[in-house]
């Protein structure tokens, strides 16, 4: 007998499905084609082997959210190991090269610059500057640790030269503004033709099995589509695992208080030198923060607020006005669910992309969370086998990433300096938005230890102890007893020297990095006269660039006991 779940009804929560057994997957589908679906598509195709087959339904009718536009640096690693070239990717998404954030109106004093990547070294140095601020130095972090990239960025300058090869930099850790539309159908093009079925039509039903698992999917136009393992990428539906297996969304409503977005593309190509600026900016807003992300024919624009604090109306229009955008401009109202499915892996599903869970894009980490889910089974099982213990990993690691993420997105509010509305005096007043791991991390900043910072699950974060640092120092918050912060003298002094190297390398950049509209321009142009670089994917590619869960979980020559699906090497050339 074969349990039907309707879209509209959420069905009681289901008990865990204990899986002893290794599964090996052969029919593998995938609900919804906006980013995490084609992402994962794509993704799954490359590592899996021929004889699963892998398909991906969406709705011509139901469109996707179409906003996601500030990238983290890891999808460099993941267009090259689809197999895209890099001026391709450029071209067909719109994109331009992204070396950070800035904030600006979180310290009402000062700009502050929240660059990517290990730029700044080991902890020691933020340990040595947190003494120092504690001692009445007020140098700022950025400029202490920043190496110098934010002259890089403040002048309009694209990361790569061009001796460098596809996806390298001269300043090596940077990622992408893109259109998110536009950045779908790319994948998907590169999907279906490695052999993706792709089918448009609406799932009007989730077929159950009687052990609670998903047997299918039931669709207007194509009957009931079957498969061994499902990824709900639906979006904020999450038609599989809310709707049809009843797991519940954690709300993160109470530390993360924005709950609508405002968006605005602004388009038109501005066409001078030095008019692309390689960082998003992050403004802050009466009762929320306001984002500008220009790519290369336009700029993505949006203010994310708390609707408890004003409404749709109010935002646009303090939206438009801080654009100088007039009533010509569409805006888009978007409500956010903020939080996360309590597992994004029940029984044979897993939701992927805002299915799975979602935090403000204060810091672009959207993408890297659907990037997570394919990624971990490339490294961990590119056969896609897998079992509960597997399963369960999986489900530890996103968990821990949601928490972690919406505690760092927390601490920007925290420690925010702005203070001149209700929204900003409330959330820092408000004990609710602090959660362990905020009051562990500001106890080490007053401490001088900041280093540490861990995933609940023992993996390795997505942002590390100097992150933390620029946004909190940024903020303008003084360490309060780190003068006595014990720092290594040798490993000090190590990482100077270091620091120091880079940072006269950086300044020797600026005399000859291209301009970023000039640069991505170029690669453009080259690309349509027919001239590639990257001819095919890169096997490699997540080896030369291992995702953090990777060092994480994996260290040289260690054997991965709980991936079943590691008996092949997922990087094999052979296929
Ligand atoms: C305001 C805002 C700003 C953001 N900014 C960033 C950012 O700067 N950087 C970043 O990395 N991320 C950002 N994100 C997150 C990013 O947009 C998402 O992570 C990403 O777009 C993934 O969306 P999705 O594919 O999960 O869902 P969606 O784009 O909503 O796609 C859902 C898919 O499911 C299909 N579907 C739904 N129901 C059915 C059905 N019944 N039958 C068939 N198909 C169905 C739809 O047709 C669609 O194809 C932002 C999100 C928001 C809301």
């Amino acid at each position: 007998m074969t349990e039907g779940a309707d879209l509209a009804r959420s069905p009681a929560t289901r008990p865990a499905i204990s899986v002893r057994e290794v599964q090996r997957p052969r029919r593998v589908l995938i609900v919804g084609g906006g980013t995490a679906g084609w992402i994962t598509a794509a993704l799954l195709r490359r590592a899996a082997p021929a004889e699963v087959t892998i398909s991906l339904i969406e709705s011509s009718d139901i469109p996707t959210v179409g906003v996601g536009e500030a990238t983290l640096p890891g999808i460099r690693t993941l267009l090259r190991y689809i197999g895209i070239d890099e001026a391709e990717f450029l071209l067909a998404a719109d994109a331009i090269f992204k070396l950070g954030i800035r904030f600006r109106g979180w310290n009402p004093d000062r700009d502050y610059w929240h660059p990517f990547g290990a730029v700044t070294g080991p902890a020691v140095l933020v340990n040595d500057w947190l003494r120092k601020a504690a001692a009445g130095d007020d140098l700022p972090i950025d400029t202490a640790l920043g190496q110098g990239i934010w002259d890089i960025a403040a002048a309009g300058l694209a990361p790569q030269s061009t001796r460098c090869p596809p996806y390298t930099g001269d300043v090596p850790v940077y990622a992408y503004h893109l259109d998110a539309g536009r950045l779908a159908q790319l994948l998907k093009m590169h999907a279906v033709a490695a052999g993706v079925r792709h089918v448009v039509d609406n799932v009007t039903r989730v077929g159950l099995r009687p052990d609670g698992w998903v047997s299918h999917v039931q669709t207007e136009g194509h009957g009931a589509l079957h498969a061994d393992l499902f990824f709900d990428c639906s979006g904020f539906r999450g038609l599989l695992i809310n709707g049809a297996l009843g797991e519940p969304f954690e709300s993160f409503g109470r530390q993360l208080w924005c709950d609508r977005a405002v968006a605005l593309n602004v388009p038109g190509e501005p066409a001078s030198r030095g008019d692309l600026p390689p960082y998003t900016s992050s403004t802050t807003g009466e009762a929320g923060w306001i984002w500008q992300i220009p790519l290369f024919s336009r700029s993505g624009n949006g203010y994310v607020y708390s609707s408890a604090h004003v409404d749709p109306d109010r935002a646009e229009a303090e939206l438009r006005a801080f654009l100088g955008a007039d009533d010509s401009v569409q805006a888009r109202h978007i409500t956010i669910r903020t939080g996360k499915s309590r597992r994004v892996w029940v029984g044979n599903c897993i939701a992927v992309g805002l299915a799975g869970g979602f935090i403000e894009p204060l810091e672009s980490t959207g993408i890297a969370l659907i990037q997570d889910v394919g990624e971990f089974f490339v490294h961990f099982s590119p056969d896609l086998a897998w079992d509960d213990t597997f399963a369960a990993k999986l489900n530890g690691f996103m968990d821990a990433s949601y928490d972690f993420i919406r505690d760092f997105v927390a601490c920007h509010y925290i420690t925010a300096a702005r203070d001149d509305t209700p929204f900003w005096r409330d959330v820092r007043g408000d004990p609710a938005v602090h959660t362990p791991l905020i009051d562990e991390v500001l106890d080490l900043w007053d401490r001088g230890e900041l280093h540490g910072i861990q995933h609940a699950d023992g993996s390795r974060p997505a942002f590390r102890p100097y992150s933390w640092a620029y946004i909190i120092g940024g903020n303008g918050v003084r360490p309060k007893h780190a003068v006595a912060a014990r720092v290594d003298p040798s490993e000090l002094e190590q990482a100077r020297e270091e620091l120091n190297g880079k940072t006269r390398a950086v300044k020797a950049m600026a005399e000859f990095l291209p301009d970023n509209r000039e640069r991505v321009r170029d690669l453009r142009q080259a690309w349509r006269r027919g001239e590639r670089r990257q001819a095919a994917p890169d096997h490699d590619a997540y080896v030369r660039m291992p995702h953090q869960l990777v060092t994480g979980y994996l260290t040289d020559g260690q054997e991965v006991p709980w991936a079943p699906g590691r008996s092949r090497d997922p990087v094999d050339p052979s296929r």
